[in-house]
Formats: structure tokens, C-alpha cells, sequence
């Protein structure tokens, strides 16, 4: 297809012709049946565990975790068969995400992924910092061979700047040379192997504290011929997947505003992103997938909300660590240690979130979520 303008490429893509069949699968029942029944779920994402080994300053994840501990809360995180069980209730072409916290914090992660890539496509989130070389070594044999197939898709390391700047920023010095590490072990595996998956996938927050130096990172992920940077907006939404406490305004709630970004510096480094992507191997996609002065209206607290729609509660379940099961925010719709999933998925409660989001439109709190669409 190298003959075709890459615009015309960037539609005829295997991701882009993915994202729209994920949109297909959603839009189906949310325009036949009114009531909120959506078809399995075609994505479901295990937040394994919310410990996690680093301190990220923007993330509430493992900070709301140590203020449990410190309450002397502690709450049994789903066991490996319970994994099991849920995973065997899911259809064959639903894709899994194992993420956490730390999701290589779960002694048991690998024998999940062998578990799950019998049937399934799936993705591993990870900060790459506790990740062994043999375990490498068996993501990358485990490894899709082709889009449709069963194994592992991708692997997403969060990655925050170079050097000691991402240290600062997670919080644990020696990380950065950890994070790089795992990233060069997967590339060397796949390149020994003439590999083309799983696609290693960078995720950076984009925050005040490294707006001003995307591209260096941007950089170092070319040298290092990754397929994809993935550049999230800060999401600063206190009450996600059970983290915090229950929030059943959550979704009014707009995000804190930022103060510290300078919104010319940021501009002119995402146009160095988007400009310089166009050339190189490695692409750039920012979640929301937006155009770049949406990015930067962001952060200047300028989102226009109506610009946005939601059909993530049609097509993908979010399980916690114990249990609850999510389509986003804080809110339980029933713990799959006490429901199936298909009891849960097609509830009254799922079903009345979808109903209230298609009558309502996306809410004030969902500004910042990553998987929101853009529909200018
Ligand atoms: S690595 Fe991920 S889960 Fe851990 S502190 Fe950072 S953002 Fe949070
Ligand atoms: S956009 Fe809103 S409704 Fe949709 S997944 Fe994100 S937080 Fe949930």
C-alpha cells in the first residue's frame, strides 16, 4: 500500500480498520435495542492488583492503595483460578488487558497470559521496571501472528521522559534505566525472532512536569524503533476503578483544572510529534484520539465536552482487583465473585449507565478520559 497517500494508508490500517470494527460492534445494539443490552464484551481489561513498585506523582493508584494499608484495610484480590473462571466466561474473540498497578507484581501474571492466550488476543500495561529476561523472552514467543490471531498483541511500558527526569517523576530512583532495559529486551527479542508483534506501545502522561521535553522522549523511541508512542492526556479524575473513595457524583465532577502548562511550548512540541511521526516508523497517537489543538485546549481547561462522544460500556468491562466489575469511574456494576459476567455485562445497572450515556451525552468528569472519541 506504500504507493498511497498516508492519510488514505492511515485509514486502510489494521488498527484503524480494528478501532472501526470495535465501533460497529458497539453501535449495533446501542441503535437496535433501547433498553442498553450490548453484545458480549469484546474488551476486558483485569486491573490486576493496585500495588504497584513506583510512586508516578500524577497517579492515585498505588497513593490510595498505602492510605488502605495505612487505614489497616486489606481487601483479597481476585486468585489466579478465580482469573481462570472469569476468563472461560468470555467469548473467544474478546481481547484481555492485564494491567494494574504493577501488573508483574502478581507472581501468577504469566500463568494468566499462557492461560489466557489459548483463546484470546491479549495486552499486557506494564512500567517494564520488574520485568525478567526469561519472562520477556516468553511474551514475545507468545506473541500474535498476525492481528487475528491468539497470543499477545501488544505491550504497553509507561515511560515519563529521559533519565533522571523520569525518576523524578516516578518517584524511584533507578527506574528510568529499568524502564529502558525491558523496552530494548523486547525489541532484541523480536528482532531475533523477525518478529513483528507483540507491537511495543510507549504511554506517556503528558503533565507539567514533562510537557516541555515530549520530543527527547519522542526521540529515544525512534533510536529505539518502537511501533507506537501513545501520549495520554493527565486524566485528574480522583475516583477510577475503585481507587479513592466511592463517588456516586463522579461523573459530574470535571477534572481539576491545570495551571502550570505554557500552552505555546506545549503546542510547538506536539507539532514536532506530529510532524515528525510522519516521516518515522514509530507513530504517535494521542488518547483521546484528537487533533492536536484539542490536546492543547486541555490543558488550558478549554475542553468542549460536546465535541466528544462514548461507546466504551457497549464494547468493554474494566475488572478491579477484587472483583468489581467497571465500564469506567467508580462505578461498581456487581462483583463477578458474585455474578457472571454476562449477569453483570447485560444488568439492570450496565444497563442503565449505557442508557444515561446515550441520553445524556458524555459527562462533565469524563474530560480527560483516554478512551473518550473524538467526533469534532
Ligand atoms: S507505574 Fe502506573 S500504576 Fe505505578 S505509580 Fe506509575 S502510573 Fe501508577
Ligand atoms: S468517556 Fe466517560 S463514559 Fe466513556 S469510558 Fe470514559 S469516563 Fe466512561
Amino acid at each position: 500500500m506504500s504507493f498511497l497517500p498516508r492519510k488514505v494508508r492511515h485509514m486502510l490500517s489494521i488498527p484503524r480498520l480494528y478501532q472501526l470494527l470495535t465501533q460497529v460492534y458497539a453501535a449495533i445494539p446501542e441503535h437496535l435495542f433501547r433498553g442498553g443490552y450490548a453484545f458480549p464484551p469484546l474488551r476486558v481489561a483485569f486491573i490486576l492488583t493496585h500495588r504497584c513498585n513506583l510512586k508516578c506523582r500524577f497517579c492515585m493508584v498505588w497513593s490510595s492503595y498505602q492510605k488502605e494499608r495505612k487505614k489497616g484495610i486489606k481487601r483479597q484480590e481476585l486468585s489466579l483460578e478465580e482469573v481462570k473462571g472469569l476468563i472461560d466466561q468470555l467469548p473467544g474473540y474478546s481481547v484481555i488487558t492485564f494491567t494494574g498497578g504493577e501488573p508483574f507484581l502478581r507472581k501468577d501474571l504469566m500463568t494468566m497470559l499462557r492461560f489466557a492466550t489459548k483463546r484470546h488476543r491479549c495486552h499486557i500495561v506494564t512500567n517494564g521496571t520488574l520485568c525478567r529476561e526469561e519472562e520477556i523472552e516468553e511474551i514475545v514467543a507468545r506473541c500474535v501472528s498476525s492481528i487475528w490471531g491468539k497470543g499477545v498483541l501488544s505491550v504497553g511500558i509507561s515511560i515519563e521522559a529521559v533519565g533522571e527526569v523520569h525518576d523524578k517523576i516516578v518517584g524511584v530512583p533507578g527506574s528510568f534505566d529499568k524502564t529502558l532495559k525491558a523496552i530494548k529486551s523486547f525489541q532484541h527479542e523480536k528482532s531475533k525472532r523477525g518478529s513483528r508483534y507483540p507491537l511495543v506501545d510507549l504511554k506517556i502522561t503528558i503533565g507539567d512536569y514533562n510537557f516541555a521535553s515530549l520530543r527527547e522522549l519522542y526521540d529515544l523511541a525512534v533510536d529505539l524503533k518502537v511501533d507506537l508512542c501513545s501520549f495520554q492526556v493527565l486524566n485528574t479524575q480522583s475516583s477510577s476503578y475503585g481507587i479513592e473513595d466511592k463517588n456516586p457524583i463522579a461523573h459530574l465532577t470535571p477534572p481539576k483544572p491545570f495551571t502550570h502548562i505554557e500552552p505555546e511550548l506545549l503546542r510547538e512540541q506536539l507539532r514536532f510529534l506530529v510532524e515528525r511521526s510522519a516521516k518515522a516508523f514509530t507513530r504517535v497517537r494521542f488518547n483521546p484520539n484528537m487533533p492536536l489543538s484539542e490536546v492543547v485546549n486541555y490543558y488550558l481547561n478549554r475542553v468542549d465536552m460536546s465535541k466528544f462522544t462514548c461507546h466504551t460500556p457497549w464494547h468493554t468491562m474494566h475488572i478491579g482487583p477484587y472483583g468489581e466489575a467497571y465500564p469506567c469511574f467508580s462505578y461498581p456494576m456487581g462483583n463477578v465473585r458474585e455474578k457472571k459476567v454476562s449477569e453483570i455485562w447485560n444488568g439492570e445497572t450496565y444497563k442503565g449507565f449505557r442508557r444515561k450515556l446515550r441520553e445524556e451525552g458524555v459527562f462533565p468528569g469524563c474530560a480527560g478520559c483516554c478512551i473518550m472519541e473524538y467526533k469534532g
